[in-house]
């Protein structure tokens, strides 16, 4: 294989532009906030940017963590910032959001994992702008998963969202800090603990994943109770990353989200260049009207 594939006609990214895009951009850099949208290097950022849809990234910009995919900075974390729920929740009542996902970098090095900034998130953002529906995209926590999830689960966000990755065989290369099942045990939680918050996870295809084991994660999924599922194209930010192993077909992600959709899952999003937080407040919205 070459060292830099190509990638096919369908991974299609707009460039950034407008008005809506410098906004957004000038927002945070003022409230001082990072977002995944830039650390991930997300191929939507053109297209989100300019609807001023963006996807915070609290606890700072270094993770303790270094998995294979993720184009995030590893070393030593910087200080929690405290000004960061309030910041966070006036940057979104500024961009008039309806929904906003929030999520962080791995803090294995906190007490908590970093549980408490995000319930201090939600509760700022339910002060500051009490109509956007909140959705949190989390990490593992660990071994201290089962009170960080009591802790956040009591601040009532609207999704909780925490995402697999990849098929179970291939958690020792791609996602090597984090165990499966513990991640799929933290979203049954979620469940147990307050059925009326939707739960919501994510794979990345293109991994060399089997068809099979694709359909497994999603029973696996299901037996959890988890609502929503997004599939999209892994991407290789750098060279240092590991490399795509194959990139699948429109059509196949269609299957797949027919298939997703047959077992039960309420929301499916599966294409190329899904993500976890893309067009996620379009689908939440058109689901509660529902
Ligand atoms: Fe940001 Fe998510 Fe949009 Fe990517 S898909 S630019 S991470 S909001
Ligand atoms: Fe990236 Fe999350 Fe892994 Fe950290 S834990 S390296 S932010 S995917």
């Amino acid at each position: 294989k070459p060292v830099r594939q190509r990638k096919p006609d369908w991974i299609r990214v707009k460039a950034p532009m407008g008005k809506g895009f410098e906004e957004t951009r000038k927002l945070m850099r003022e409230h001082k906030l990072n977002t995944v949208c830039e650390e991930a290097a997300c191929p939507n950022i053109g297209e989100c940017w300019t609807k001023k849809h963006a996807t915070v990234m609290i606890l700072g910009d270094v993770c303790t963590r270094a998995c294979a995919f993720c184009n995030v900075k590893t070393g030593m974390p910087l200080k929690v910032d405290p000004l960061e729920p309030q910041h966070t929740a006036d940057a979104a009542a500024k961009l008039g959001l309806e929904h906003i996902v929030i999520t962080s970098v791995d803090r294995d090095d906190l007490p908590d994992g970093g549980a408490s900034q995000f319930v201090k998130v939600i509760e700022a953002l339910r002060r500051t702008t009490p109509d956007t529906t909140i959705e949190i995209l989390t990490p593992d926590f660990r071994n201290k998963a089962d009170a960080a999830v009591e802790a956040i689960v009591t601040a009532r966000p609207d999704v909780y969202n925490h995402n697999l990755e990849t098929v179970p065989r291939l958690y020792p290369n791609i996602r090597p800090g984090a165990r499966y099942y513990a991640s799929l045990r933290l979203l049954e939680q979620v469940k147990r603990l307050d059925p009326s918050i939707f739960t919501k996870s994510g794979i990345m295809l293109g991994l060399s994943e089997q068809r099979l084991e694709v359909h497994q994660v999603m029973d696996d999924m299901r037996s959890a109770d988890i609502d929503f599922l997004t599939m999209g194209q892994y991407l290789q930010p750098t060279p240092k990353h590991v490399k795509v192993d194959e990139f699948i077909k429109p059509q196949a992600f269609d299957a797949y989200a027919s298939i997703a959709r047959a077992k039960g899952f309420l929301l499916v999003a599966s294409s190329p260049l899904t993500r976890s937080s893309y067009h996620a407040g379009d689908d939440f919205a058109k689901l509660r009207q529902a």
